[in-house]
């Protein structure tokens, strides 16, 4: 019955010592320094014309003669060929009138050579290998893109040997693959997109790729070659075939290949900064013996693919950390232009905040959350920022976010990739960019997940690999592209230069708050000044006005008393004005005197006060809550609460007069109100009634007034730190709301 297996199982799979070679050579196995043949591939016979009988226990020199024996040793003396197999020389031998290259490699004591004939069918019309590998390099070297340098190198690999595709793979961090470049025979399809499961290229397959450059397989369908050693000797141990061209593969991998409808292969590595990054993988519908000299050719674009790669990549990122300093400092310039940090970055161009590759991005500032392209919601931007706030690193990073904030898994699709940084210690403001989750279905070349199949009959267990190569459709769930290092320093220095801005931005308005508090002083004393040197000259000119009525009043004309009458009205209004801005800057000036302060008892003894007026118009006073105590200056809070209820009665036209006063102590500082049910304010006036002399009637009606009383209410609330603003529908009334302290 099949097992299920994960295909796995082959990384314990020992391919080295396969203890069998492929039939296209032959391999000695000999003791030095006698050079003594303790093993031979089977073959020998057929291949080198002499049978392992005749081999094996013998020296070197009954295959070689004396002289190529000589040369071979000469050679040998001068090489290391440990962890390397090297072309040694061309040999003919004793039994056979042919040539052939033979390959040289030291492992665990043993010299092993190689023998490839020299004389195999010459690959067709390919004069002169330099000539081409050299123009090659010169394309190479121009492609614009890594892709494009890739595509290049594919197809040239393909001219060069006729094989009938030629990838180039490329391996993610999980072990995984996907084909990146191809060039392909017409009447094929293509490979190109699919991704492969790190299976598919067991560990031990990975690490002989990393040890050599070349594997050539031209006929998956041969019978492999045993090594057999001499009949009487002990058994020998397993010869390690790392660095063997002709070491026999794992029938898993032939198995595979034969799944594709592969007859022979040839795959060179890529390896960059020493690690294996990729593969260009040959594959050919018919078997095909690529001869040595032009696998050597590939093996040299190889190594040269291998290092422009390199410095492709290396210049790709290079010229993306541009494109992110280049946004970084438009976005930075702004700020140097502006005021208002949020508002630089809040005016600034989405794609300039979104230069990360992200498909979204917010930001949070003073409690005001913007955001652009695909993101969450704004409450769930907000908790998240709120989480992030209460972590200790300014910046987090993360290409599945649910992992580390489990709410995330309701967004994911927008944003299972999240880069953030914060701009404030206190508060969760934040630069905040998403990246979606890799819901672009990835092509898999066979499901990951799905397992082999140990197929047991013959009690001789064989595995099978995967026989499906149907495009299989993977969704990496809860997964965003990975933040790359260049986009994450581009976030903390981006963070880092608005934080400079935001601390230098600080201090450059303290500096213009103290100026301003001190020339607010100065005017202050001026108008105190200007208004109290102003009294005395009007007092004479009243008085003098006044005697001129009193005393010559009757030999004056009609028009004459008239004008001396306006003139002593203009004197009393101006008296009017005068006071009002001496008690202006007098609330100003004056030290508060801060207690804590019943406001209830404020309240009464204004009411009390208010007594003639609030009789004489018959109002009708409410005390909806009780006040709050608080720390203030209490005559100034009686002012306040006098010149609100006073206004409520004044500007009031109903039958009824109503006035409501209460508080809000549920708030942080408490809301205090005053109610009326009078004339109301038309929305676009609530900014002018607080400027001083602006009333918004005649100079005389609603019983006149010189337009400053408002002003000076909100002096003396601003400078307990609270605030003041007005609610109002015309007709209906007017809500006045004010607190006594700062915002916490
Ligand atoms: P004054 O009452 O001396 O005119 P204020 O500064 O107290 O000056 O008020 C400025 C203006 O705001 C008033 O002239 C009036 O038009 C308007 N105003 C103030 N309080 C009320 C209110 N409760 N209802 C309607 N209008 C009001």
């Amino acid at each position: 019955m099949p097992t299920a297996l994960d295909f796995s199982t082959c990384d314990r799979e020992q391919i080295q010592y396969a203890g069998a070679i492929q039939p296209h050579g032959a391999l000695l196995v000999l003791h030095e320094p006698a050079l003594r043949i303790v093993q031979a591939s089977a073959n020998t016979g057929d291949y080198l014309g002499l049978p392992p009988a005749a081999l094996l226990g013998q020296g070197i020199e009954r295959l070689l003669g004396d002289e190529a024996t000589a040369a071979l040793r000469a050679r040998l003396a001068s090489l290391d060929l440990c962890g390397m197999l090297l072309h040694l020389m061309s040999v003919g031998t004793t039994a056979r009138n042919e040539r052939f290259h033979l390959f040289g490699n030291r492992a665990d004591g043993l010299l092993l050579l190689e023998f490839e004939r020299l004389d195999e069918p010459a690959r067709t019309g390919a004069p002169d290998l330099y000539q081409e590998v050299h123009s090659t390099l010169q394309r190479l070297q121009a492609a614009p893109s890594l892709q494009e340098f890739l595509q290049l190198a594919v197809a040239e690999i393909r001219a060069l040997t006729g094989f009938d595709r030629v990838m180039a793979y490329r391996f993610a961090a999980d072990g995984s693959g996907e084909v990146i470049a191809e060039s392909v025979a017409a009447n094929r399809e293509t490979y190109l997109g699919l991704h492969y499961p790190a299976a598919d290229i067991p560990e031990p397959a990975r690490r002989l790729f990393a040890l050599s450059w070349l594997r050539h397989l031209p006929d998956v369908d041969y019978v492999p070659i045993p090594l057999v050693s001499a009949p009487t000797a002990q058994p020998a141990d397993p010869v390690d075939l790392s660095y063997s061209f002709l070491r026999s593969v794992s029938v898993m991998y032939t198995g595979y290949l034969k799944n594709m409808g592969v007859k022979a292969t040839l795959v060179t590595t890529l390896l960059k900064d020493g690690r294996l990054w990729g593969l260009i993988s040959c594959h050919h519908a018919a078997p095909r013996y690529l001869p040595y000299e032009t696998r050597v050719a590939v093996e040299c674009l190889a190594h040269m693919v291998s290092l422009l790669m390199g410095a492709k990549e290396t210049e790709e990122h290079y010229a993306y950390r541009l494109r992110l300093g280049a946004a970084r400092g438009q976005l930075l310039d702004a700020l140097l232009k502006t005021e208002a940090c949020d508002r630089a970055l809040l005016d600034a161009g989405p794609e300039l905040l979104t230069a990360p590759h992200a498909d979204g991005a917010a930001l949070l500032s003073e409690d005001r959350l913007r955001l652009w392209g695909h993101t969450p919601t704004e409450a769930e931007v907000r908790a998240l920022a709120d989480w992030l706030a209460t972590r200790q690193d300014p910046h987090f990073v993360s290409h599945q976010l649910a992992l580390d904030y489990p709410p995330a898994e309701r967004f994911r699709a927008v944003a299972s990739g999240l880069l953030a940084v914060r701009l404030s210690p206190a508060a969760p403001d934040g630069l905040l960019w998403f990246r979606r989750e890799l819901l672009q279905t990835l092509h898999w070349a066979g499901d990951p997940h799905k397992p082999v199949t140990i197929d047991d009959h013959d009690d001789e267990v064989r595995l099978l690999p995967r026989t499906s190569f149907a495009l299989w459709k993977e969704t990496v769930g809860g997964q965003a592209h990975p933040w790359l290092d260049c986009e994450i320093e581009h976030a903390n220095e981006l963070r880092q230069g608005i934080l400079e801005f935001i601390i230098g931005h600080t201090e450059q308005l303290r500096r213009k708050n103290t100026e301003l508090v001190q020339s607010n002083l100065e005017l202050d004393t001026f108008a105190y000044a200007a208004s109290h040197d102003l009294k005395e000259p009007l007092r004479g000119i009243h008085s003098i006005v006044q005697f001129l009525q009193d005393d010559d009043g009757d030999r004056l004309s009609d028009d004459g008393r008239q004008r001396l009458a306006t003139i002593l009205r203009l004197t009393h209004r101006m008296d009017d004005l005068i006071e009002s801005l001496l008690q202006y800057s007098r609330v100003g000036r004056i030290e508060l005197d801060l207690q804590l302060v019943d406001l209830n008892a404020v309240l009464l003894q204004t009411l009390e006060d208010l007594q003639p007026l609030l009789k004489k118009n018959a109002v009708q006073v409410r005390v909806q809550e009780a006040l709050p105590r608080l720390q203030c200056d209490h005559v100034r809070v009686a002012e306040v609460l006098s010149n609100l209820i006073s206004n409520a009665v004044k500007y009031n036209d109903k039958a009824d007069r109503q006035v409501t006063i209460g508080c809000d102590a549920t708030l942080d500082p408490p809301v205090i109100f005053v109610r009326d049910n009078g004339i109301g304010i038309a929305p676009k006036q609530f900014g002018r009634i607080f400027q001083i002399f602006r009333r918004l009637h005649g100079r005389d009606a609603y019983g006149g007034g010189a337009g400053a009383g408002l002003t000076i209410t909100r002096k003396a609330i601003e400078r307990h730190g609270g605030s003041i603003w007005v609610e109002s529908v015309p007709g209906e009334g007017s809500t006045f709301r004010f607190t006594l302290a700062r915002p916490r």
